[in-house]
């Protein structure tokens, strides 16, 4: 047996004292936690475990934060660490483990420089050293794609660079950018975007934790109002690799299925927001294509003053695609009769408005969900068959890609199949 996992399991079954019903495994786990979200320090860690301990002499409390964590650390739960730079130039490590400034900025290694006691590091770099080849070792052997490792990209990325790939502790990273205003024609006079860095060599369930957030830095950009798109050479194709990525880019897929599932359901309930207004109309009658789609002129006889006077109103028909105005509040009130079990952590029934007939403020959350679960089902009963099934379809589609792991056929079906859709579309 493996002796890491005979010492968890020997700590799971440890009481914290006598006929207690928490390990001090469970005890120790907890406590450490608490000192981390409350930023003790570590000696006043130590005098609240020496208290515990003579209040509890029969128990199993560590006596020292030190040995709290050489315990989380043998039984596979601690971490490296190395110092960094605070502005992220360079860790102080391997041959450079004993320089006290950063070799390209000059910032001091320590926050007080001048203090005799044990300094204090600017930035630490924290992690397990297996995890950072764990890209070379997890790697899926089932067909099936979990991490961007087993996707065809990477692959060809490492028989181009066989002598990078050749050493698994090289870092492989992703950026993300998000409010990114690519076109300049938000009339912003400012934008500010987010930009966060991480690292793809670690196992999806660590780099897709929420709080696994990497460096998030501001970046100032301000574009003169005339200038014109794509002016900007990217700064990526200066690296050597660049331009021989095989995907330089990807859409975030929350961000696409928000926008899709937003303008599927602004068309559905027909409200202010939906882009099947007149105009829309007009130009289906410009192209000369589905005329029962164009605006027709109705006479509507009025009476008036006792005179019988005859006005015009042009109505817009009704279109196969949109909810009839009973079927719109049937799919209010399917959505807020829906009861959800608690994992999944939103109450979609509070954005349904007072007249059943809307919704408002979802979030792009929200859209993700409606889309791939609610959407489908509600549209069913509420559209003529042939509509309700090509909706269905492209939920279907988005769900297949956002699974946590993806199927490589599913993935080469999807492709023909969303053509098919958009045809249907
Ligand atoms: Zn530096």
């Amino acid at each position: 047996m493996n002796p890491e996992f005979d010492a968890l399991f020997e700590e799971l079954n440890t009481e914290l004292y006598p006929d207690c019903e928490m390990s001090s495994l469970k005890f120790l786990a907890k406590l450490l936690h608490i000192k981390v979200i409350n930023k003790w320090t570590n000696s006043s860690f130590d005098q609240l475990v020496e208290l515990l301990r003579v209040a509890f002499p029969k128990s199993k409390i560590p006596t020292s934060h030190y040995e709290a964590k050489k315990k989380l650390k043998k039984i596979g739960l601690g971490y490296e660490s190395i110092h960094a730079c605070k502005y992220d130039c360079a860790l102080f490590w391997k041959g450079n483990d004993s320089i006290q400034n950063c070799l390209i900025c000059n910032e001091s290694r320590w926050v007080d420089t001048t203090t005799k006691g044990k300094r204090v590091p600017q930035k630490v770099l924290r992690f397990t050293a297996k995890d950072m080849i764990w890209h070379n070792t997890g790697r899926s052997t089932d067909g099936m794609m979990y991490h961007p490792v087993d996707g065809k990209s990477w692959q060809e990325f490492d028989k181009r660079y066989p002598e990078f790939a050749k050493e698994p502790r090289n870092v492989r990273l992703g950026l993300t950018a998000d409010g990114f205003n690519s076109f300049g024609n938000f009339n912003n006079n400012y934008s500010i975007w987010q930009v966060i860095l991480t690292t793809y060599n670690t196992p999806p369930w660590i780099w897709k934790h929420p709080d696994y957030g990497g460096k998030k830095r501001k970046c100032d950009n301000e574009r003169k109002k005339r200038e014109l798109n794509w002016t900007k050479r990217s700064i990526f194709f200066e690296l050597e690799y660049w331009s021989s990525l095989d995907l330089k880019h990807n859409f975030d897929v929350i961000h696409v299925s928000k926008n899709v599932n937003e303008s599927v359901l602004n068309i559905a309930l027909m409200n202010d927001k939906s882009k099947d207004k007149k105009e829309a109309r007009i130009d289906l009658k410009n192209m000369g294509i589905r005329p029962d789609q164009w605006p027709k002129e109705k006479v509507k006889k009025m009476k008036k003053h006792n005179k019988k006077e005859k006005k015009k109103k042009e109505i817009i028909p009704h279109a196969s695609y949109t909810f009839k105005p009973i079927d719109r509040q049937r799919f209010c009130q399917f959505i807020k009769g829906v009861r959800l079990h608690d994992g999944f952590g939103l109450n979609i029934k509070k954005q349904v408005n007072d007249t059943e007939s809307n919704f408002v403020g979802l979030k792009s959350h929200d859209h993700h969900f409606l889309m791939q679960r609610l959407l489908p089902k509600g549209v069913r009963t509420c559209l003529p068959p042939n509509v309700s099934r090509t909706t269905i379809d492209l939920c279907t589609f988005f769900k297949k890609n956002c699974e946590r792991s993806l199927d490589v056929n599913d993935m080469r079906n999807a492709k023909t199949e969303v053509v098919k859709i958009l045809c249907n579309l």
